[in-house]
């Protein structure tokens, strides 16, 4: 990957696990590119015990082993910016075939659309 380093991907439990669905990765980087600012990853993958640490959904995207989805890691936690590049984030991400999720502190980035092949969603964590 380009602008996104193994420690910021990795399980953060300690345990390293790294483990994206096919091509996840360069999509963070080509959305990474065309957003053009920072964007520093808070969360990717997670093993079993980290998503539940992190109070995860059973089935997030986050697992790095999805036991419903039969997918490894296609989601991605990012440092939530101001609000005008927040607009950009969503836009480009939305176009790209991301669904967002915003929280107050971190952005969450999925693929629900290519790897499940399931509707885009925009949603808020309130
Ligand atoms: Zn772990
Ligand atoms: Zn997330």
């Amino acid at each position: 990957m380009i602008y996104f380093t193994y420690t910021e991907m990795a399980c953060r439990c300690g345990c390293g696990t790294l483990e994206l669905e096919p091509g996840f990765g360069p999509g963070l980087d080509g959305l990474r590119g065309e957003y053009g600012w920072p964007l520093p990853a808070t969360s990717v993958c997670r093993c079993p015990d980290w998503n539940w640490h992190e109070n995860g959904h059973e089935n997030s995207l986050h697992l790095t082993k999805n036991k419903l989805w039969k997918v490894k890691t296609c989601a991605a936690d990012v440092r939530r910016p101001g609000p005008d590049r927040l607009a950009v984030l969503v836009r480009v991400a939305l176009a790209r075939g991301f669904s967002v999720g915003i929280h107050d502190d971190f952005v969450h980035l999925d693929w629900r659309t290519k790897a499940l092949d399931r509707p885009a969603k925009l949603f808020t964590y309130r």
